[in-house]
C-alpha cells in the first residue's frame, strides 16, 4: 500500500505568543514541531504499512527553514519527505494550500491512502483534509478514532461524538485521524541519527507546473475580517442520513452565523 501523509509544522502551542492586535501569530516566539495530530497519522501510516507492506511519502507545505523538524518524519517511519515550498505558495488559505497539496499528490501518479491529522494546533480549520480528498476526487473520512486491519480489510471507525461508525476502507481514501486513534511511539537514538543522513525533497512551484493563479495569495479566495478568540466548545456531530438534508442544514447554519462574515 503506498501511503501519503499530510504534515504540517507549527509552532510549540504551549509556548507561542500571540499579537492580540494584529490578530496573528509571532511564529519566532516558540519552536517549531510536528502538528502532534500528524504524528498519529504517521503513526497509523507505520502501523499499516508493517501490516500490509509499501511505502510511506510525507508532503508538507511550509518553508525551508526548518529542514531538521522535516528530517523528524524519517524517525517516525517515512521512506520519503516531500516539501513544497515556494514564495508562489506564501499566503495561501486552506484552499491554495489544498490545491498545492493535491497537485503534488497528483504527480505522485499512484495514490494509494492519503492520511492527515483532524486539525492543526495553530489553524485549526481541520478543512484541508475534505478538501484535499475533494481535489483528488477520492472519498475522504474524518474523525477517524479507530483503524484495524482484518484478513478481509482494513476497517475505520469514525467518531461523532454521539454515535461512532465503522466503515470498511477501499483504495484511494483519505482518512482524517483523531488522537485517539494510536500513541505515536518516540523514536529511537539510532532512528533520530539515521533520519539526519536522509534528505528532504523541496518541490517549487515550477515542479508542481500548475496554474500560479491556484497557489498562494492569489489562490485564496478567503479575506480575514477580524480575529477573535472563541469560546472552548466541543464538536456538534450530526449525522445526515442523505445529502440533500445536510446541505440545507449546513447553508442554514452559515446563515445563521452571517454575522462573522
Ligand atoms: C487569508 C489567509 C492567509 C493566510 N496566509 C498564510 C501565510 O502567509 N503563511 C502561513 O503559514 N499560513 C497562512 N494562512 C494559514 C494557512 O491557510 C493554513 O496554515 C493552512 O491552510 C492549513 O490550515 P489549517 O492549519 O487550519 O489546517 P487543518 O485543516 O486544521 O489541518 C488538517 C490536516 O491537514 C494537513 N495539513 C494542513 N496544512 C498542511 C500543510 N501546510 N502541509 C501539509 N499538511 C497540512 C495536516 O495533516 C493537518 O493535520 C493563511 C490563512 C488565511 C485564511
Amino acid at each position: 500500500m503506498d501511503i501519503m501523509v499530510l504534515v504540517k509544522i507549527v509552532p510549540d502551542i504551549e509556548r507561542v505568543r500571540f499579537d492580540m492586535e494584529k490578530g496573528t501569530v509571532d511564529r519566532s516566539s516558540a519552536e517549531s514541531e510536528i502538528n502532534p495530530f500528524d504524528l498519529n497519522a504517521l503513526e497509523a501510516a507505520r502501523r499499516i504499512k508493517e501490516n500490509l507492506g509499501g511505502s510511506i511519502t510525507t508532503i508538507s507545505m511550509g518553508p525551508q527553514s526548518m529542514e531538521n523538524v522535516y528530517k523528524d518524519v524519517f524517525a517516525r517511519g517515512a521512506d520519503r519527505a516531500i516539501l513544497l515550498s515556494d514564495r508562489k505558495f506564501a499566503g495561501a488559505d486552506t484552499l491554495a494550500t489544498s490545491h498545492t497539496i493535491a497537485t503534488a499528490i497528483k504527480k505522485l501518479k499512484h495514490i494509494g491512502l492519503v492520511l492527515c491529522g483532524e486539525k492543526t494546533t495553530d489553524g485549526d480549520t481541520g478543512q484541508v483534509g475534505n478538501e484535499v480528498a475533494e481535489l483528488l476526487g477520492i472519498p475522504s473520512l474524518y474523525y477517524v478514532s479507530e483503524l484495524e486491519i482484518k484478513a478481509d480489510g482494513m476497517y475505520a471507525v469514525v467518531d461523532m461524538d454521539r454515535e461512532k461508525l465503522v466503515y470498511r476502507v477501499g483504495s484511494p481514501a483519505l482518512l482524517s485521524v483523531t488522537k485517539d486513534v494510536n500513541v505515536p511511539r518516540l523514536p529511537t537514538l539510532k532512528e533520530k541519527l539515521e533520519a539526519r543522513k536522509k534528505s528532504v525533497e523541496i518541490w517549487s512551484a515550477d515542479v508542481l507546473g500548475d496554474s500560479e493563479e491556484r497557489f498562494g495569495a492569489r489562490g485564496s479566495p478567503t479575506r480575514v475580517s477580524r480575529t477573535v478568540v472563541p469560546k472552548e466548545e466541543g464538536r456538534k456531530g450530526r449525522i445526515y442520513r442523505n445529502a440533500d438534508e445536510g446541505i440545507d442544514a449546513l447553508l442554514d447554519a452559515f446563515k445563521e452565523m452571517a454575522w462573522a462574515f
